[in-house]
């Protein structure tokens, strides 16, 4: 049985966000739960979700008060805190300022990782990814605690602690995994593998406000006022997927996570302590259905046909773009699926991998994941 706490939280108040974490590490353990996870003179890093240069409060990013709260309860135990995200778009550097981590991280002597410094780390007993060109800083800490925010997700559904570590690669070579593993079951694995390499060893997760809708970066933010944390990054996801209206199975890579025995996932197996989940959960959170459900997918024609047919896919909404078309460039598909033949994309869903970089690196928010008629009728999208 693995510990996880439940904590409420209502509000991005930094002393109220530290007494919630401390009664959480309390509830896990305590100081000798602490002692063990961060052993005297460690070096631990700080994982947030950095995905682009977001403003302070954004739903998009952990927020700079979860970030702040944190480094007070650790600086109990090291002076060896340090930071690091890799955007998929955009410099670390102005996303961590435009989002107040960078002010939060000089007043407390916390340095900036440089995730552009990558090392080749190999897995010890891969599931699929033998090896990785990895943050150096992510792989040379003796603790990573990642602080995702809880949040829905175009291509998994949902995104949590499991996925917050894809920023652990460096800048564009994240997009070319999307390529390699068109299948949601061979990314969830890579994503696994991913963990294993770095060691992901305690996750705390932000859904003081959630992301609901189009996530994660043009979904609408959602008051839940919940906090998550443990040492088991599967139950912590397991346990907020949960709360959110998801079986955990409908997540590909906690799906792959149970079938492998990578970590906790049932919540037979998973011990809440603090609040319960029927206090816990919201009356209404609106999810995504990604392609992630479907029971085809991959490279063959005929399976390109029926993913053309019954895919979800991303689609315009016009009035919102600017044409600046960095959905094109993002999109790590070759040839291009996107064309822009009046300043405007156009998607050839033949070529589609259903990644949906393009939904999430949109800047308006103009592009959602919608399913096709045929599929709508068909069902598909619940
Ligand atoms: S990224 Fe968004 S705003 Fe920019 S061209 Fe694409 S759809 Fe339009
Ligand atoms: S068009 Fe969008 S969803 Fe399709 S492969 Fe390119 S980035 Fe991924």
């Amino acid at each position: 049985m693995t510990d996880v706490a439940l904590l409420r939280c209502e509000e991005y108040h930094v002393e109220s966000i530290e007494k919630s974490l401390r009664e959480g590490f309390s509830l896990l353990g305590g100081d000798a739960m602490m002692r063990k996870l961060i052993p005297a003179g460690a070096s631990v890093l700080l994982k947030p979700n950095l995905l682009g240069a977001e403003p302070k409060g954004s739903a998009v990013v952990t927020d700079y008060r979860i970030f702040e709260a944190v480094i007070r309860v650790l600086k109990d135990y090291t002076g060896h805190i340090s930071f690091g995200d890799s955007p998929g778009f955009g410099g670390t550097r102005k996303a961590a300022e435009t989002t107040g981590l960078s002010e939060v991280a000089k007043r407390y002597g916390v340095p900036m990782a440089d995730f552009d410094d990558w090392v080749v780390g190999k897995v010890p007993d891969p599931l699929l990814v033998p090896q990785f060109d990895v943050a150096r800083a992510a792989l040379e800490a003796d603790v990573l605690i990642s602080l995702p925010r809880l949040k829905t997700h175009g291509m998994m559904n949902y995104t949590g602690a499991i996925k917050n570590q894809f920023g652990c690669i460096s800048g564009l070579k994240k997009a070319s995994w999307h390529s390699r593993m068109p299948r949601s079951r061979d990314f969830s694995r890579m994503l696994l593998d991913l963990n294993s390499l770095v060691g992901t060893d305690f996750a705390i997760l932000d859904g003081i406000v959630a992301m609901e809708g189009n996530g994660p970066k043009s979904g609408t933010p959602k008051q839940m006022n919940t906090l998550i944390m443990g040492e088991s990054i599967s139950a912590v996801d397991s346990l907020a997927a949960t709360l959110i209206g998801y079986d955990p199975l409908d997540v590909p890579y906690l799906k792959q996570a149970h079938k492998h025995h990578w970590g906790p996932v049932l919540l037979k197996d998973i011990r809440v302590l603090g609040k319960t989940i029927e206090e816990m959960t919201p009356e209404s959170f609106q999810l995504v259905r990604g392609r992630s459900h479907m029971h085809f997918s991959g490279s063959g024609p005929l399976n390109r046909s029926f993913v053309a047919l019954l895919a979800p896919r991303p689609v315009l909404v016009q009035e919102k773009c600017i044409s600046c078309q960095q959905c094109g460039k993002i999109c790590p598909e070759r040839p291009h699926v996107i064309d822009f033949p009046e300043g405007f994309p156009r998607w050839d869903y033949s070529k589609c991998i259903s990644c949906f970089c393009c939904q999430e690196i949109c800047p308006k928010g103009a592009i959602l994941v919608r399913y096709p008629r045929l599929a709508r009728i068909l069902r598909m999208d619940r």
